[in-house]
């Protein structure tokens, strides 16, 4: 699965606003505790719409693995 991508949470940014959550179509980001996102990584297909939403910015989609 190296070539799939992956969302990332900087969780020292997120201010737990869920809007990814509430955008993702996999159901894949919990807001932790009301302090954090935390995205699950089987469910990420990597579409990249949380990334877009995230006011913070505090998401990217990348390639999990890191080598590609
Ligand atoms: S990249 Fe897509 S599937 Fe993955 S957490 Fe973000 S919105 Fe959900
Ligand atoms: S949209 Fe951004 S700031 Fe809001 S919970 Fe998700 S990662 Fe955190």
């Amino acid at each position: 699965m190296a070539n799939r991508k992956t969302a990332f949470v900087d969780v020292s940014h997120c201010a737990a606003c869920g809007a990814c959550a509430a955008v993702c179509p996999r159901g894949a980001i919990s807001v932790i505790g009301g302090c954090f996102a935390q995205v699950d990584s089987e469910k990420c297909v990597g579409c990249g719409l949380c990334a877009r939403t995230c006011p913070a910015g505090t998401i990217t989609a990348s390639y999990a693995g890191g080598r590609s």
